[in-house]
This record gives C-alpha cells, sequence and structure tokens, in this order.
C-alpha cells in the first residue's frame, strides 16, 4: 500500500511541514475513531490499550440529542428486515450475536429507568446522558481523546500508523487495529463529516453512493402552496413507497411533509417515485359518510368529512375528489371517488431536507468488503468498519442505536479475541 496523506475537513496536511517523527509516539493495540455510540460500544468491548478519538468536544452528541433527549436506545422487535442495505443478510450475524435484550440487560443493570413507547421502542425515562454514562463507564478502561483530530493514517507492517492533532500538537501513533466509527453525514453542523468514506476509498475499499434518510420530505410549489396553509395538521396514516409501508403519525409542515410515516418511507424513496397515502387508514370514513347520507343529508360534504379528518384537510380532499353540495348530493359513484383519494392518495415529492435534518445516512461502506461476523476488512487485516459509516440503515424506532451497538460489540469482541 503506497503511503496517502489524508487531512480532515478543518485540519492542516502533514504534507505542509510538520514532522512527525519530532512528535511524541505511543504503541497501542486498537485505535478507534469517532466516540459515538458504536465507537464507544466498541470500546467497550476490544480489551487493553484501546484509544478513541473524536474531533467534537463530547462524546456519544447524537446519543444526547437522540429521541428528544430520551434516547430511544432499541426496539424489542428488531429483526434484520427492519434494516436497509444492499445485502439484507449482512447485518444478521451481528444481530443476532449482540441482540436488543444484551443491551436492555446492561441498562436494565446499571439501573436506568425506561419505558416502551410505542411499537417496541425503548427510551429512557430521564435522559439520553444516562446512556452515555454507562457506556463511558463500560469504556473506562479506553483512552478516550476528544478535541482530537486524524492527520494521516498510514499502513504499516503491523498495522497502522496515525497522526493525531489535539490543541496544535501532533501526536503518532502506531496500532495494530484501526476502527472506523464515524458514523453518516447527517446533522453536519454536530460534527458529522464522510471521514469514514474517505479513509475507505484510502484503502480501496467500496463504498455505495450516499443520501439521506430518515428525513422529512419536499415538494414542488403547487403542491407547497396547497399544503402551507395546513402547517401543522397531523393524523395518522399509512404511507407506502417501493414496497414498503408504514402506518404510523404524518405531519404537515411548511416545508412539506414529515411525521414517522413519512421519515419511514424516505428511506426507500428515490427521486422520481411517488408515495401513496391511505389517510386514517384505521376508519372507515366513506361509510361513515354514507350512514350519515341517510340522516343527514342536507350537511356539506366537507364539513361531514372535515368530523374525520382535521377540517383544512378535508377540504383539499374534498377539492382533489371534485366533490361540492351536501351528503345528499354525493352519489355512490362520487363516494368511491372519494374513497381513491382517501386510501390512495398519490404525491411526488421533488427531494427531501437533506442531511441537514435527516436522522441517518443510507448508503456508505459496501458490505461486501467486511467480514459480517467481526467487521474487519476482507482486504485490509486490522481495518474495522461499525456503525452508521456502513450500508446498513436501521428503521425509525431504537433500530440504528441497535446496529451501532451490534456492530461495535462484534468488531470489540473480535479484536479482543
Ligand atoms: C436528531 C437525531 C435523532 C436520532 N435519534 C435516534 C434514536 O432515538 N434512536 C436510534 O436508534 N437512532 C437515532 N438516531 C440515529 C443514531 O443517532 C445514529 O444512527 C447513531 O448515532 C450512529 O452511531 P455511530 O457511532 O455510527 O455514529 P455517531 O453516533 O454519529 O458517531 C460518530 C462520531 O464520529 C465523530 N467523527 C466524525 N467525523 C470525524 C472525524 N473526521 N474525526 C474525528 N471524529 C469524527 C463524530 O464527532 C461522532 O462523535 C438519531 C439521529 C439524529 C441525527
Amino acid at each position: 500500500m503506497n503511503l496517502r496523506f489524508l487531512s480532515t475537513p478543518s485540519g492542516t496536511p502533514l504534507a505542509n511541514g510538520r514532522k512527525l517523527s519530532h512528535s511524541p509516539h505511543m504503541q497501542i493495540n486498537t485505535l478507534i475513531i469517532g466516540a459515538g455510540a458504536a465507537g464507544l460500544m466498541c470500546a467497550a468491548h476490544s480489551g487493553p490499550k484501546t484509544m478513541v478519538v473524536d474531533h467534537a468536544k463530547a462524546a456519544g452528541e447524537k446519543i444526547r440529542i437522540s429521541g428528544g433527549g430520551k434516547c430511544n436506545f432499541t426496539n424489542m422487535y428488531a429483526e434484520p428486515q427492519n434494516f436497509l442495505s444492499a445485502n439484507p443478510h449482512f447485518c444478521k450475524s451481528a444481530l443476532s450475536r449482540y441482540t436488543q435484550w444484551d443491551f436492555i440487560e446492561m441498562v436494565a443493570a446499571a439501573g436506568i429507568p425506561y419505558h416502551e413507547k410505542t411499537l417496541g421502542q425503548l427510551f429512557c425515562d430521564t435522559s439520553a446522558k444516562d446512556i452515555i454514562k454507562l457506556l463511558k463507564t463500560e469504556a473506562r478502561g479506553a483512552d478516550i481523546r476528544l478535541n482530537t483530530s486524524v492527520e494521516h493514517i498510514a499502513k504499516a507492517e503491523n498495522g497502522f500508523d496515525v497522526a493525531l492533532m489535539h490543541e496544535g500538537k501532533l501526536t503518532s501513533v502506531s496500532t495494530a487495529n484501526l476502527v472506523v466509527a464515524t458514523g453518516g453525514k447527517s446533522i453536519p453542523k454536530m460534527g458529522a463529516t464522510d471521514f469514514g468514506y474517505r479513509i475507505a476509498r484510502q484503502f480501496d475499499i467500496d463504498v455505495l453512493p450516499t443520501r439521506a434518510g430518515l428525513v422529512p420530505l419536499t415538494f414542488g410549489q403547487d403542491i407547497m402552496e396547497a399544503l402551507k396553509p395546513m402547517a401543522g395538521v397531523s393524523l395518522n396514516a399509512r404511507v407506502s413507497c417501493n414496497g414498503a409501508a408504514f402506518e404510523e403519525g404524518l405531519l404537515i409542515t411548511h416545508r412539506g411533509l414529515s411525521g414517522p410515516s413519512i421519515l419511514q418511507a424516505s428511506s426507500y424513496w428515490h427521486e422520481k417515485d411517488s408515495l401513496f397515502l391511505h389517510l386514517e387508514p384505521a376508519l372507515d370514513i366513506v361509510q361513515a359518510l354514507k350512514d350519515q347520507r341517510q340522516q343527514a343529508g342536507r350537511m356539506a360534504v366537507h364539513t361531514a368529512l372535515g368530523a374525520h379528518l382535521p377540517s383544512k384537510l378535508a377540504n383539499y380532499i374534498i377539492e382533489i375528489a371534485g366533490l361540492s353540495g351536501n351528503l345528499a348530493d354525493q352519489s355512490d359513484n362520487d363516494l368511491a371517488q372519494l374513497e381513491a383519494v382517501l386510501t390512495e392518495l398519490e404525491m411526488r415529492p421533488t427531494g427531501s431536507e437533506g442531511y441537514r435534518t435527516a436522522e441517518v445516512t443510507l448508503g456508505g461502506v459496501n458490505t461486501d468488503a467486511l467480514n459480517s461476523k467481526t467487521m474487519e476488512s476482507r482486504t485490509v487485516p486490522g481495518l474495522y468498519f461499525i456503525g452508521e459509516v456502513v450500508d446498513v440503515t436501521g428503521w425509525l424506532g431504537g433500530y440504528n442505536f441497535q446496529w451501532a451497538w451490534s456492530s461495535g460489540w462484534a468488531a470489540g469482541t473480535a479484536i479482543a479475541g
């Protein structure tokens, strides 16, 4: 492998004058880049002489803000089918060897109070900081260095030589194992970078195209003009996209559509695809209107629909269905037309809010390049990729943290032997 120089986005390339040979040198067993969910979990299991570095000023920042500050730390029903990947089988090994029940046991043993919110999603009762504290305690044997950037990585005979920069001072580290746990590109203002993908490319490891996932979707001007007056309206909906369907809350915002059902569908959405919305799927709205037609035929049809849907949305739906007048004026055909709009409303997003608000990054390090039991590169011994930087992306609901725990555990225990 040829030596290549790599600089962090904010860092000065080492090639620019500074001499690594004059900096303090450390010999360690494992260097983990990224003190997030996966990196801390790996550090808790990777054994002696582990160092974790992160350019952020605090560890586990995404954990801290997750789940509205309460961290949806796993899902009781986590299964491989809750994850997207070019190879849907890859995640099976790690998820089955370190399961949600293993993590729940660790949380319970630490006395952290938690509860199920909905659909198997487990949240802390008090604060997401409880999970960060737990991980830091579990990883207490590791040397965690914050505000530290990676200036240079080179393959050495028995591992890697890495140059680290902290407060303007360089340290050179020789490590047998290098674990890349730098996460995805979501929320750049919290320190997210493409660094992990760049490290993969440095070692000729394939990176699949990335895109924002679990993200609000945006629409063209004509639809936005109709949606904007409805901003703030929320309801239940079944949202389908490309063969996947999610029945959860939907929220209309002044930028487009959001809410759990939309965020879930967004991970399956590609440019030019349509979403199909079934509004309030638990209700048989049209049957209710047919019954009402007998007793309250003089009620305006939009008022009658407004008893089942937020009134601004009811007016919009009536307009799309092309109805007007009273309930008694509506033929069975008219109501069938309304039913089609309520159960199969087609909406074509023009884009998403992007990495600025996305909860995850789809795509990433190609799983074909990694061993599914250990997360180690198939071509570069001692190089590992864990967490969100890998092309494994979970649904909304605690699945992404479970992937961070399972993949971090898999690499950590493999390193510790
Ligand atoms: C707002 C929000 C809420 C979320 N809520 C949930 C939830 O409730 N449940 C759930 O399961 N998932 C949730 N997620 C997703 C979850 O946070 C991630 O999937 C998870 O944190 C990924 O873990 P990771 O360790 O791979 O990456 P991260 O946790 O992102 O950690 C990566 C670390 O690497 C560091 N890093 C990056 N680049 C560099 C570099 N160049 N040099 C040094 N260090 C670097 C970062 O500073 C960071 O500390 C949420 C995401 C967001 C954005």
